[in-house]
């Protein structure tokens, strides 16, 4: 048996190793937040926002954003069928109600059409989130947000590297979210941050990330109001800073591996791979193929395909709404059917040509 192809796997080489021994030597006392500070910095550099908050996870980066917009019981938050169940926890723990919609059958984000005709007077949020790279429609989004007065989250976790006609995913909505979790383009080992334009909604989210604390309040221990504690310690990012001084590569590695299953696997008849319309670029996080119906080809025969090749191919993503702790909205017909006959592709960042080849091999094997 050749050895295990995995899905993915961190990019971890000296620099980063250098950074986080030197955190855990000397990031204590007056240092104890330096990393933290310059991740912060690099990463609002990259991105072209202004602010930025380190946390914890992409999860907490999202709990806080909406909470700052004063998402609570009775509100209702719209996202995309077809989302990792991250982006919608912190719609229930905050007492309100995710309603999901159907996806686009090219992009598989959310379709505006379907988000808009989903706007009730409860509707606080609309959450676009950029799956797997893939550029959600950001201009029809921010116009509907104008035009009901509903703020447009972006769900960047997937998309570092994806640029919308210029802008960066994640610096174009009220607020942005990313996660650096093992599994994602740029990591910090678990970790994710928050990013905003909005003064007023970096305040308090500044302001929930430190116990309620606000950062003018003189008094010691004295927390203002009840908040969060979604910090990225000193040492996660150490991590991260070595991480951005590779960021460049670490994109391009991604957006070459991408290139060379597209080369190779496009041109098969009843194949979709990510796309990446004129204009844009697609950070390509996660190279996936999504099967027509009528090439037969199943999630489960693609499964067992590449299980039999000794291969971690990854499942798309269950429409949430199958999930038992929320009610089925089986007219998401995409969200519903795209999953069925798709699959995510190994992708980490020194994965082999050879390796590359192996995984096409497996699915050239449906078409002889
Ligand atoms: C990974 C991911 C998250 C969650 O990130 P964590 O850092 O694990 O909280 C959220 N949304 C999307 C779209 C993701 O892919």
């Amino acid at each position: 048996m050749k050895p295990r192809i995995y899905y993915t796997k961190p990019s971890i080489t000296d620099l980063e190793v250098n950074y986080a021994s030197d955190a855990a030597k000397n990031g204590w006392g007056d240092q104890c937040y330096a990393y933290i500070e310059r991740f912060e910095n690099l990463f609002k550099e990259h991105l072209g926002v202004k602010y930025a908050v380190a946390t914890s996870s992409c999860t907490g980066a999202l709990h806080m954003g909406m909470s700052a917009l004063g998402i609570g019981p009775g509100d209702e938050v719209i996202l995309a069928d077809t989302n990792w169940i991250a982006t919608a926890a912190p719609i229930v723990h905050l007492g309100a109600k995710p309603v999901f919609v159907d996806i686009l059958p090219d992009t598989w984000c959310i379709d505006p059409d379907k988000a808009e005709a989903a706007i009730t007077p409860n509707t606080k949020a609309i959450v676009a989130v950029h799956l797997y790279g893939n550029l959600c429609d950001m201009d029809r989004l921010l116009a509907i947000g104008e035009k009901y007065g509903i703020p447009i989250i972006e769900d960047a976790a997937e998309a570092i590297g994806s640029i919308y006609y210029g802008k960066r995913a994640g610096s174009m909505g009220s607020f942005g979210a990313f996660s650096f979790h093992g599994t994602k383009t740029l990591t910090t080992g678990e970790g994710g941050i928050f990013v905003t334009n909005d003064s007023n909604l970096y305040d308090k989210v500044l302001t929930l990330s430190n116990h309620g604390r606000s950062r003018f309040q003189k008094k010691q221990f004295w927390a203002d109001e009840v908040g969060f504690k979604y910090k990225m310690s000193n040492i996660q990012a150490a991590i991260g800073c070595a991480q951005m001084v590779r960021i460049g590569s670490l994109i391009q590695r991604k957006r070459e591996i991408f290139a060379k299953y597209r080369e190779n696997l496009a041109a098969l008849p009843g194949v979709a791979m990510n796309p990446e319309p004129e204009g844009t670029i697609n950070g390509a996080w996660m190279p996936t193929l999504v099967f027509s119906p009528d090439t037969d080809i199943s999630r489960e025969k693609l499964q067992s395909a590449f299980e039999e090749k000794n291969i971690d191919a990854r499942v798309f993503f269950w429409p949430l709404s199958s999930l038992d702790m929320f009610v089925s909205e089986q007219q998401n017909v995409n969200a519903w059917s795209i999953p069925q006959r798709a699959i995510n592709l190994p992708s980490y960042d020194d994965i082999k040509s050879d390796e590359i080849d192996r995984v096409c091999n497996v699915i050239y094997g449906f078409f002889s």
